[in-house]
């Protein structure tokens, strides 16, 4: 076995709902708020699609997804060349990883931000550079004071998970200018479809003039196909070509590629997804108590409080699995039934 595995654990997700009912002794519904899912689900559309294409599940998928990528492409402008799907994009993450990462090499990104650019160089027994978070947010300038010649990857999640938080078009330009041309830069766009704010970057627009930029996006969150495992990497054809090589031949299934593609075509189904999350993400900053939350662009809040515990197990008892952190607690929005229940334990924790 290669021996920094040694240093991983394997992923361990939260409890169950049901093992948590009988640890808690819950009862009632307790609703799953702690994977920022989209709990209203994807369009209708993608479910005809799933039904309309049920009788083709003895063949394999058609290899690299070709008929989302066109899709992908024409609404995006981008040749279709230049897009690489994965299962999810935890697998694009672990193609681009594996297809670029050599032992010593070092990757760059930020501390609190989402766990698998980690674990994945790691695996690759790369060294990682995790800059410490300026009050939730990434700092870019610490950032590219850490970027060398052993630097291979750059790691930037906008808006970032778990802290909700964001940079702007102009802080992502001013950071392109900076880095070496030979550095990849990788933006990971998982929750881009929530954001509102209106100086968020146009990465794609970005990308015509910094070639190193690379965009990740997934249909896991605002389109709510979490259990299909669809997401995509934009980058360059050089570096697809190469990535491409890396990937699993079937590694996106067949209904899951018809089932993105129609849910990608039903922008209107997106857009009330967003506006939706974006009116009960307000009601959360309403609060007073939203003073203990970082800003957020995306589906999901986190709460900074030094009793993580206590205030996770107020929100169970009300029906709802978040997610503990050392240092706070992310919570998904969900229904409004939901949101107005965990806002109540809001306004009567003890922070
Ligand atoms: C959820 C998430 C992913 C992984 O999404 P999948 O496409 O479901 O694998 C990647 N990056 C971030 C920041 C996420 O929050």
């Amino acid at each position: 076995m290669k021996k920094q595995i040694e240093q991983l654990s394997a992923y361990q997700p939260g409890l169950s709902p049901r093992a948590l009912k009988e640890e808690y002794g819950i009862e009632g519904e307790l609703y799953k708020l702690a994977s920022n899912e989209n709990l209203y689900g994807p369009s209708p559309k993608a479910k005809e699609a799933i039904q309309a294409n049920v009788d083709e599940l003895c063949y394999y998928p058609e290899t690299g997804s070709p008929l989302l990528k066109e899709e992908i492409s024409k609404a995006l402008d981008v040749a279709p060349s230049r897009i690489l799907f994965g299962a999810g994009l935890d697998e694009v993450i672990l193609m681009i990883s594996r297809a670029v990462l050599t032992p010593g090499d070092k990757i760059v990104t930020s501390e609190m931000t989402f766990g698998q650019y980690y674990h994945n160089a790691i695996v690759e027994s790369a060294n990682v550079v995790q800059v410490p978070l300026q009050n939730g947010h990434f700092d870019l300038d610490g950032i590219l004071a850490q970027i060398d010649n052993e630097t291979k990857l750059v790691w930037l999640c906008n808006p970032n998970n778990p802290t909700g938080t964001y940079f702007t078009h102009e802080e992502l330009t001013h950071f392109l200018q900076n880095v070496p041309s030979h550095v990849p830069v990788i933006l990971d766009e998982a929750y881009v479809e929530f954001v509102t704010a209106n100086d968020f970057p146009d990465a794609l627009a970005l990308q015509k003039e910094f070639a190193n930029a690379f965009i990740l996006r997934t249909f896991s969150k605002a389109y709510g196909l979490a259990g299909l495992r669809v997401g995509y990497v934009i980058a360059s054809e050089e570096a697809i070509e190469q990535w491409n090589i890396i990937r699993p031949p079937f590694n996106v299934g067949r209904l899951s590629e018809y089932a993105a593609l129609a849910a990608f075509k039903d922008q209107a189904y997106l857009q009330s997804i967003q506006e939706r999350n974006a009116n009960e993400r307000e009601k959360f900053f309403e609060l007073p108590q939203s003073k203990h939350f970082y800003p957020s662009q995306t589906n999901f809040i986190f709460v900074k409080t030094d009793k993580p515990h206590q205030l996770y197990e107020a929100l169970l008892n009300v029906g709802c699995i978040t997610r503990e952190f050392p240092n706070g607690v992310r919570i998904t929005i969900g229904f409004p039934e939901q949101n107005e229940k965990m806002r109540e334990v809001l306004q009567q924790f003890e922070f």
